[in-house]
C-alpha cells in the first residue's frame, strides 16, 4: 500500500502567500502526496484552486485549514504518525532519507512560512535540509517528495482524472475523458 504522505503548511498569509501556498499543494498533489493542511489565515480561493484541479486532473488530494498547528501536530504524533520538518537549519537530506524512507509510518511533512516557532523544531522527529541554503517551501518539498519517492512519483496516474495529457515532443495533446469537462485553455495554464 501507498505511504501516507500530508503536507502540513504554516502561517499562510493570503496577501503574500497566495501563490506560494496554492503551487506548493499542486507541487505536493503532482508528486504524491495525499493531501494537505493549512495554519494562518484560512484562505478560501486557494481551497477553490486546489479543489478545481482535483476535479478536473483526478486523484483524492485534499486539503483543509487547521487553526491550531501544534494540536495537529502532537495529535499526528500520538496516532502513530512522524513528522519531517523542512528547514535549511537540518540534517542534510541525503544522509536521513533512507532513514525516513524505511519507516511506513503516516508522514506529515511541514514547511514554514514568515517566521517558524522553536516548537516547530522539537515537535518534528526529523529537521531536514534541503541543501543549508535558503530557497523557497515548493522546492524544498518537491526534492524532498523526490527523494522519498525515488522518483517513482513522476509515473503517476490520478484516478477519475476528466482531462489528461498526452505527452508529444512538441505542441500540446490533451484528451478529455468526459463531455462535461470544458473550461481547457484554464486548466493547462496550471
Ligand atoms: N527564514 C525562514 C525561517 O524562519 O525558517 C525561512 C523562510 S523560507 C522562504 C520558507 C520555508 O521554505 C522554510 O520554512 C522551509 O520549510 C523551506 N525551506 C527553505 N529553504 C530550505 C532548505 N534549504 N531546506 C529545507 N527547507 C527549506
Amino acid at each position: 500500500m501507498k505511504r501516507e504522505v500530508y503536507i502540513l503548511r504554516l502561517n499562510h498569509r493570503p496577501q503574500r502567500d497566495k501563490r506560494v501556498t496554492t503551487h506548493l499543494f499542486l507541487a505536493a498533489r503532482a508528486l504524491g502526496a495525499s493531501g494537505g493542511f493549512y495554519s494562518g489565515e484560512k484562505d478560501e480561493k486557494v481551497e477553490r484552486s486546489i479543489e478545481k484541479v482535483c476535479r478536473s486532473w483526478g486523484g483524492e488530494f485534499r486539503i483543509s485549514y487547521v487553526s491550531r498547528w501544534r494540536k495537529k501536530m502532537h495529535e499526528w504524533k500520538k496516532r502513530g504518525g512522524e513528522i519531517v520538518h523542512l528547514t535549511m537549519y537540518g540534517l542534510p537530506i541525503a544522509e536521513v532519507i533512507d532513514r525516513i524512507r524505511r519507516s511506513r509510518k503516516s508522514l506529515l511533512v511541514v514547511v514554514g512560512g514568515a517566521k517558524v516557532p522553536r516548537k516547530v523544531y522539537e515537535l518534528a522527529d526529523w529537521n531536514v535540509a534541503v541543501t543549508s541554503q535558503p530557497h523557497s517551501e515548493i522546492s524544498a518539498l518537491a526534492l524532498f517528495l523526490h527523494e522519498l519517492f525515488e522518483g517513482k512519483e513522476l509515473a503517476l496516474k490520478f484516478k477519475d482524472a476528466k482531462i489528461m495529457i498526452v505527452p508529444q515532443k512538441r505542441g500540446k495533446k490533451v484528451l478529455k475523458l468526459e463531455s462535461q469537462s470544458k473550461d481547457l485553455t484554464n486548466n493547462l495554464s496550471c
